[in-house]
């Protein structure tokens, strides 16, 4: 699904000699590396501060200790995207509230999110899926009418751009009032273990959760709040340097190739390319982030959607489907609350969806390879 060691062939020099150096002045915690990259990640996103620590899941996890909400408040969230979005809602003893997603872009169904709302609520967090930023006007309105937080996850969307109504730019996770993201290995900014960060634009929440990340403390040894320890470690952060620059070339390279799948795919008439699930209609352009491509999704009809993961994967074609089952459905998160009716969206797509492989370095003749295999499977 990933090429990590082809993406890494063109850094190597950079990256052995960051690693070296860190190794070299045993600054392994908190060293220099963590500082210089957190100060450069603040000026790619254009984010008043970036808050490293161990990983997307801590992150998001935090963001909610940050902004003190309490158990039994509400918290909505996609019933479409990776459980750790909802894991920490339910760790922290909030209520998770699952909305279906819109059948176009597979993120948060807005007229969905309205209904979820109560005197409850507290949050919202929106999830950029595959790299395509959520309706965030209509999230950032909301939640400006209900008086809720915005936490943005955004794992799978780092340096991908939304555009408002108004036509001004700005990177998803600092949008909402705050963000987090994921730098595992497969992620668009990957280093080579675990990794993650939380944004900010807010003085007060970024000086809170600089606490909350180390054991609470914010004077040595003084324990102020209930915190955790989560740390980006010094190795982590210089292989981050060394990509971060790369990261919207990183992009581009994903866009090129999701562009040629959906050239090859798009006239099937059993193939739904995420071609229309773009916000703006130049989602494969070079110069616009608006989809960064974490996955290329495809939904497909009429077709033996697991009949195909098989045929892909007897061609030696890896791929996956994200995500197999609801998270409404899964046995940690059932509720009677829920009403299979109100999640037709999710439900008709986990029969449905597929995704292809999706990294730097893919070429044409392994996108044509691909492209041959799924129309041979899925016929005219
Ligand atoms: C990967 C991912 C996470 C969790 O990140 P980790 O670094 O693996 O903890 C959270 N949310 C989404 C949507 C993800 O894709």
């Amino acid at each position: 699904m990933v090429d990590l060691k082809g993406q890494y062939e063109h850094i190597k020099d950079q990256v052995n000699t960051s690693i070296l150096d860190v190794i070299d002045n045993t600054a392994f915690i908190n060293g220099p590396e963590v500082h210089a990259f957190q100060a450069e990640l603040e000026a790619y996103l254009n984010v008043k501060h970036v808050i490293p620590c161990a990983n997307g899941t801590d992150a998001l996890q935090i963001a909610m200790m940050g902004l003190g909400l309490k158990p039994g408040d509400e918290v909505i969230t996609a019933d479409f995207t990776f459980a750790a979005t909802v894991e920490v809602i339910a760790l922290l003893q909030l209520t998770p509230v699952l909305v279906d997603v819109d059948p176009v872009n597979f993120n948060i169904d807005i007229e969905a999110l309205k209904k979820a709302i109560t005197p409850k609520t507290k949050a919202i967090v929106p999830v950029h899926l595959f790299g395509l930023a959520a309706n965030m006007d209509a999230v950032m309105e909301l939640a400006k009418e209900h008086n809720l937080y915005v936490i943005e996850d955004n794992a799978q969307g780092i340096g991908a751009d939304f555009t408002s109504k108004d036509g001004t730019k700005a990177k998803t996770g600092a949008i909402g009032h705050v963000g987090s993201t994921s730098f595992f290995p497969s992620k668009n900014l990957g280093c080579y273990g675990d990794g993650g960060a939380i944004f900010t634009n807010d003085d007060d929440l970024a000086y809170t959760i600089r606490g909350i990340v180390n054991h609470g403390m914010y004077k040595r040894y003084h324990h102020d709040v209930v915190g955790v320890n989560s740390r980006l470690d010094s190795i982590q952060a210089a292989v981050l340097r060394a990509k971060l620059p790369h990261l919207d070339t990183y992009n581009s390279k994903r866009r090129a190739a999701a562009k040629k799948y959906t050239e090859a795919l798009s006239g099937n008439k059993n193939i739904i390319t995420p071609s229309s699930n773009c916000s703006t209609s130049d989602c494969y352009s070079d110069t616009d982030n608006s989809h960064v491509f974490h996955q290329y999704t495809l939904v497909v009809k009429n077709t033996d959607r697991d009949g195909l993961v098989k045929f892909l994967n007897e061609n030696n074609i890896p791929c996956g489907v994200y995500y197999p089952i609801p998270l409404h459905a899964q046995k940690a998160y059932k509720d009677e609350r829920y009403n299979e009716a109100d999640f037709t969206v999710t439900n008709q797509l986990v029969k449905e969806c597929i995704s292809l492989p999706m990294h730097t370095e893919l070429d044409d003749e392994q996108i044509a390879f691909i492209t041959g295999k799924v129309l041979e499977f899925v016929g005219e």
